[in-house]
């Protein structure tokens, strides 16, 4: 038998077995009371993978993208500013957005190489009380760097100000606080560290703003209140969702817990991570952040002079291994890997002998 193709990109991820057979269990009618059980199920799973009592999960079907699109066009507010900090394509993609739904907004972006700057956003919100939201990235997947959000959640705390959060490649493995934050918002996906199947994506918001503050929205299909009200009522959703994906989101959020947790995926990563790292350290490939600025999830590395990222893809494609190219800027000169699915321990050992094949270095 060919061996397994191992998705090494940010998602989507390989299923596990259990997550595939959920998708393949059946037909349902989004309109029947089953349907609603499974919707309350999966929102009320979203809201225990992290300790989270003061926020509501609502389900929207569309991927990653549609999560936080609909997060800005609902809560980032019109009659204020909102400043997107951006170090990478994410971030920077949020301020299309903001500017795409005319919503007022202001932008701090630097080197994409760079941690986000926590005290020149402060001095930034302390000279500008017109900015009451701060949009950014948890792990800006352009680079594989984990921000500093804690900081920048006690910037925000301490001047009042609320943020929203693109959480869609941190979301189930990394750390994320909702205990006395300025979180608003953060938008999650299904088919990046949950391990379910692209297609249904989520928004994590402040339960009491959703029940008080109404924006003007721009759009119908993007506008998160006409999910929660139904959802919160009766668990029905206003337009058809992804109902074979809601079932294997279910069914991998019960495996994360089963698995013991965010805790614990991320140790499974970090172990991943570290196998893979020293695979291409021993094939003196060097990586483009310091691991101790990276995240569990995805990490970045240059190309060695004289490799071309479609001759390294294309040689580990043919071993059923797929990589990722870089983006923007950075794609002539780097290839990404992220550990998130379900990979074997015996596939990891096949990873790194491929790694060793194309790169050099001595084999595990
Ligand atoms: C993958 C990703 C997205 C976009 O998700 P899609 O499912 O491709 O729409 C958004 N933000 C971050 C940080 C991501 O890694």
């Amino acid at each position: 038998m060919a061996p397994r193709q191992l998705l090494l990109n940010p998602g989507p991820v390989v299923l596990s077995d259990r997550v595939r057979e959920a998708l393949a269990q059946g037909d349902c009618c989004h309109r029947e009371a089953e349907f609603a059980d499974l919707t309350r199920e999966v929102l009320e799973r979203l809201q225990t993978v992290y300790e989270a009592p003061g926020y509501v999960a609502i389900m929207i079907s569309g991927s990653g993208t549609s999560a936080v699109e609909a997060m800005l066009a609902s809560l980032a507010p019109a009659l204020s500013k909102t400043l997107v900090v951006a170090n990478g394509v994410y971030g920077e993609r949020m301020a299309s957005m903001l500017e795409a739904h005319g919503k007022p907004m202001s932008m701090m972006t630097g080197n994409w190489l760079d941690p986000i700057d926590i005290e020149a956003v402060a001095n930034r919100l302390r000279g500008d009380d017109d900015i009451t939201h701060v949009a950014t990235v948890h792990h800006e997947t352009t680079t594989g760097r984990l921000n500093d959000i804690e900081s920048l959640d006690g910037v925000c705390r301490e001047l009042g100000r609320h943020l929203l959060l693109d959480a869609v490649s941190s979301f189930g493995a990394e750390s994320l606080n909702f205990e006395r934050s300025s979180v608003a918002a953060l938008a999650g996906t299904a088919n990046k560290c949950l391990h379910g199947a692209p297609g249904v994506s989520f928004v994590m918001a402040d339960r009491k703003r959703m029940q008080h503050n109404r924006e003007r929205i721009a759009s119908v299909y993007l506008d998160l209140y006409r999910y929660f009200d139904p959802q919160q009522a009766s668990g029905f959703s206003p337009f058809t969702p992804a109902v074979h994906a809601a079932f294997a989101l279910r069914e991998a959020l019960e495996e994360l817990a089963d698995a013991g947790g965010w805790r614990s995926r991320r140790k499974t990563y970090r172990s991943r991570m570290s196998d893979i790292s020293s695979t291409l350290d021993d094939a003196g490939v060097a990586p483009l952040l310091p691991a101790g600025e990276s995240s569990s999830v995805l990490r970045t590395w240059r190309l060695p002079a004289g490799t071309d990222y479609a001759t390294l893809h294309d040689a580990l494609k043919k071993q059923q291994i797929v990589i990722y190219s870089g983006q923007g800027s950075l794609a002539s000169e780097v290839f990404r890997i992220s550990c998130m699915g379900d990979i074997r321990d015996s596939e990891m050992e096949r990873i790194r002998t491929a790694l060793t094949g194309q790169l050099g270095g001595t084999a595990p």
